[in-house]
């Protein structure tokens, strides 16, 4: 079924970014022609990238004929989906812990809009919210919301989980997972939750900015593993960083989440030859 397929993707609006005057000077890394060429990466890469209502490949879902079983066998664009070795969402168990350096989130508050559709993101030229690992900027594209949780911790599900979808500069992808609980109601999700799209199809957008780090847990210790998007074309390279501290909802709140979608998780997936290291 169709409803099953879609995400929540929360797309960045350019043009509303805080105290960010240091954005308007030029770089040379931010010269259209890179622009461009990241820009068209990404479309190649996934939906989440797409800044147009793109041709369905497939029906892919959660169920049924579309369910992620058969990911692999509904498109020849799909095959990672069977073929892969390096495939997420994964349980992350035994992770050896190393010296990892900090995360360097580096977010700005920014109006969003809210799509209740995987295949309709608005792509924004001028994102200013990035993270920094190993000396390399990754920027923000979009978060999007899982529930239950895609990754396994020792076996368990989170209630949820939260995807920050960013980009280097030159198309390399790296995805903050947080792990989301039940617990104490969380104000910081108000701007989002509040106009949480109900209708397929519809955009809605927060007339209140939002700072993505207020969505984040305070502590970073995070696994760190090489893998792939979680949905059709699964393709890999991706660089998931997950976060170790689960943030809290509450009852309430993940019950209106998932009164809008739930069960949006692909199951964990063979770890094969990976290593997942852990920051101390
Ligand atoms: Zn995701």
């Amino acid at each position: 079924m169709k409803f099953s397929r879609m995400i929540l993707a929360v797309t960045l609006v350019p043009g509303m970014i805080a105290g960010c005057g240091d954005s308007e000077k030029p770089s040379p890394s931010s010269s259209p022609p890179v622009r461009e060429r990241v820009a068209e990466a990404a479309r190649r890469v996934h939906h989440y990238f797409h800044t147009e209502e793109q041709p369905h490949q497939a029906d892919w879902g959660y169920t049924g004929d579309g369910s992620p079983k058969h990911w692999g066998d509904l498109s020849p664009d799909y095959v990672l989906a069977k073929t892969g070795k390096e495939q997420s969402p994964i349980d992350l168990s035994e992770a050896i812990l190393t010296e990892l350096p900090e995360l360097q989130f580096v977010y700005h508050p920014s109006r969003i809009d809210l799509v209740y559709n995987g295949h309709t993101v608005k792509e924004v030229e001028d994102k200013a919210s990035s993270v920094t690992v190993h000396d390399e900027e990754f920027i923000l594209q979009q978060f999007h919301f899982h529930s239950p949780s895609e990754h396994t911790v020792d076996g368990d599900h989170s209630a949820m989980e939260m995807h920050l979808v960013h980009q280097s500069e030159d198309g390399k992808v790296a995805v903050v997972a947080v792990l989301i609980e039940e617990g104490e109601d969380n104000p910081a999700f108000d701007a989002v939750w509040d106009y949480l799209p109900s209708d397929a199809n519809r955009e809605r957008k927060s007339p209140t900015t939002v700072d993505a780090a207020t969505l984040l847990p305070k502590t970073r210790q995070y696994f760190r593993y090489p893998g792939s998007f979680t949905t059709p074309p699964c393709t890999e390279d991706v660089l998931w960083l997950v976060l170790k501290t689960p943030v809290e909802l509450s009852k309430e709140q993940i019950e209106k989440f998932r009164s809008i979608i739930h069960g949006n998780n692909r199951p964990v997936q063979p770890r094969n030859e990976r290593t997942i290291t852990i920051s101390g």
